[in-house]
C-alpha cells in the first residue's frame, strides 16, 4: 500500500500540533486525513463511517473529555479493525504500559512515539505499516477440545511423548541439558501441545499417569544419551497435585533405578500453586528426592505463587526465571533489574539459574553479560522429538 492510499485519523487536542501532524502527513504523500480533537469526537466520527476504511489512527494520550486510553478501550470493545500509533509526552515506562494495554485490547499497535514527533519518525512508522499491510483476519481454527476420557485413553496408549528443549550453558555455549515437555502424538490430529490437556488432567487428579509415562520415557532417553556420551541432565515437570501423595518420591526413585539412571541426571521442576494445602507432604517428597540426588528446579520463578517463600523451604538446585521477565529484557529497564536481581540471588544461594523464553540475540547477549548460567528458548531451539534433539545436539557440538 502506498502512502497515497492510506487513510489516517489524527486525534490531538492541541490545534497547532494537530495542524503540524497533518502537514507532515501531507508531505509524506498521505491525502485521506480526518481530524478529531479528542477521543469522544473521534469515536462519534467512527460511528458514522465503516471503521475498516480508516487504516491508521494517530492518537494523543492526554486529551480533555475522553483521553487516549479510554478511546483505545472503546476501540477494543467495539472490535474495530484498525491500526494505531500512540503519540505522547508521557514518560517511557508509562508509554510502554499503555502499549501493552493497547495490544491487550486487541488493537494492532504500529508504534509509540514521544512528542514532538519528527517527519522521519512518522515516515518510518508509516512504512512499517505499509510493510505489514492490512493483515487478513487469521482464519479462526476451531480449537479441538478433548474430553478427559479421550486424553486418558491417549495416555494409556502411551501416545504421549517427551519433546526436548535444549538448555545451553551461557559461558561455554554447550548444551548441558534439556527440558522434557509433554506432547500428545494424536493418531489423527498430529502433535498436540500441553495447553490442550494438562489442566484437564490435573483437574481430574490423573496427572500422575502422565507424569510417570513421561518419566519412563525420559529415563530411557537419558540412558540412551549417556550411552552416546552426552553429559546432559533432563528436566521433567512435576505437578503439585502429585506431591501430596507420600509415595511419590519413592516411586520416582524406583523408575530411575530400574533404568539404571543416576538421579543426578534428572531434574524435577516444580511450581507452587494456590492449591498447595498439604505443604508438609510436598516438602517431605521433595526433600527425599533431593536426598537421593535428583535436581530440583523452581519453575516459573517470579510469577503467581512461585515466589520467595519457596526459596526458603525447598532444597532446590536450580532457579528458572519465568519467560515473562526474560522476553524483552534487553529493551525494558524494569525487566532488566528484576532479572539481574534474580540471577544475583541465585548466585548467592549457590544454585544455578536458567533464563526461560530467550527469543532474541539481544536477550541472549544481555543474559550472558549478566552472568546467568543457562538459557532456554526459541532463540536456541524449540522443543523437538528425541531424534531431532540428537541431530541438534550433534550439529551444535560440532560448531
Ligand atoms: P513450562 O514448564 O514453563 O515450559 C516452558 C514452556 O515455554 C513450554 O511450553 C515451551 O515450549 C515454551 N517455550 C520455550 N521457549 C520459549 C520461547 O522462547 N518463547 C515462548 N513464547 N515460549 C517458549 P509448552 O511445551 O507448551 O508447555 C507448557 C506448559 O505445560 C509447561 O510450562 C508446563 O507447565 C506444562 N507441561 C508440559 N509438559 C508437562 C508435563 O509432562 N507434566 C506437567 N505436569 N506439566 C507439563
Ligand atoms: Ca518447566
Ligand atoms: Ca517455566
Amino acid at each position: 500500500m502506498k502512502a497515497s492510499e492510506i487513510t489516517i485519523l489524527v486525534i490531538e487536542d492541541d490545534d497547532f500540533q494537530r495542524g503540524m501532524l497533518v502537514k507532515m502527513l501531507r508531505y509524506l504523500g498521505v491525502t485521506a486525513i480526518s481530524e478529531a480533537e479528542n477521543g469522544k469526537q473521534a469515536l462519534d466520527f467512527l460511528h458514522t463511517i465503516d471503521t475498516k476504511t480508516i487504516d491508521i489512527i494517530i492518537c494523543d494520550l492526554k486529551m480533555p473529555e475522553m483521553d487516549g486510553m479510554e478511546f483505545i478501550r472503546h476501540l477494543g470493545q467495539e472490535n474495530a479493525i484498525t491500526s494505531i500509533i500512540i503519540l505522547s509526552t508521557l514518560d517511557r515506562v508509562l508509554l510502554a504500559s499503555v502499549a501493552k494495554m493497547t495490544v491487550a485490547y486487541g488493537i494492532n499497535l504500529v508504534g509509540v512515539v514521544e512528542k514532538p514527533i519528527v517527519v522521519a519518525q512518522l515516515e518510518s512508522l508509516i512504512s512499517l505499516y505499509e510493510r505489514v499491510e492490512v493483515k487478513p483476519e487469521p482464519a479462526v481454527m476451531p480449537a479441538q477440545v478433548y474430553s478427559i476420557e479421550e486424553i486418558m485413553h491417549g495416555v494409556r496408549a502411551k501416545q504421549f511423548e517427551p519433546f526436548f528443549q535444549p538448555k545451553v550453558d551461557l559461558k561455554t555455549d554447550r548444551i548441558i541439558g534439556a527440558e522434557a515437555l509433554a506432547r500428545w502424538i494424536h493418531p489423527e490430529h498430529g502433535v498436540i501441545a500441553p495447553y490442550h490437556f494438562i489442566n484437564l488432567i490435573e483437574q481430574n487428579n490423573q496427572i500422575d499417569e502422565l507424569t510417570f509415562l513421561m518419566l519412563e520415557k525420559v529415563v530411557a532417553a537419558s540412558r540412551l544419551l549417556h550411552d552416546k556420551g552426552y553429559d546432559i541432565s533432563i528436566s521433567v515437570n512435576l505437578s503439585l497435585n502429585s506431591l501430596t501423595d507420600i509415595t511419590l518420591a519413592n516411586r520416582i526413585i524406583e523408575v530411575a533405578r530400574e533404568a539404571g539412571v543416576n538421579p543426578c541426571h534428572i531434574i524435577l521442576e516444580v511450581t507452587e500453586s494456590a492449591a498447595m494445602t498439604e505443604v508438609a507432604l510436598a516438602l517431605e517428597n521433595l526433600a527425599r528426592l533431593r536426598m537421593h540426588g535428583f535436581g530440583l528446579a523452581i519453575d516459573d520463578y517470579g510469577t503467581g505463587y512461585s515466589s520467595l517463600q519457596q526459596l526458603t523451604r525447598i532444597a532446590f538446585s536450580e532457579l528458572k526465571i519465568d519467560q515473562s521477565f526474560v522476553k524483552d529484557v534487553a529493551i525494558n529497564p524494569a525487566l532488566r533489574i528484576i532479572v539481574e536481581s534474580s540471577i544475583d540471588m541465585a548466585n548467592k544461594l549457590q544454585v544455578s539459574c536458567v533464563a526461560e523464553g530467550v527469543e532474541t540475540k539481544e536477550d541472549w547477549d544481555i543474559l550472558k553479560s549478566m552472568s546467568c548460567n543457562m538459557a532456554q528458548g526459541y532463540f536456541i531451539a524449540k522443543p523437538m522429538n528425541l531424534t531431532s534433539f540428537i541431530e541438534f545436539y550433534e550439529g551444535h557440538s560440532a560448531l
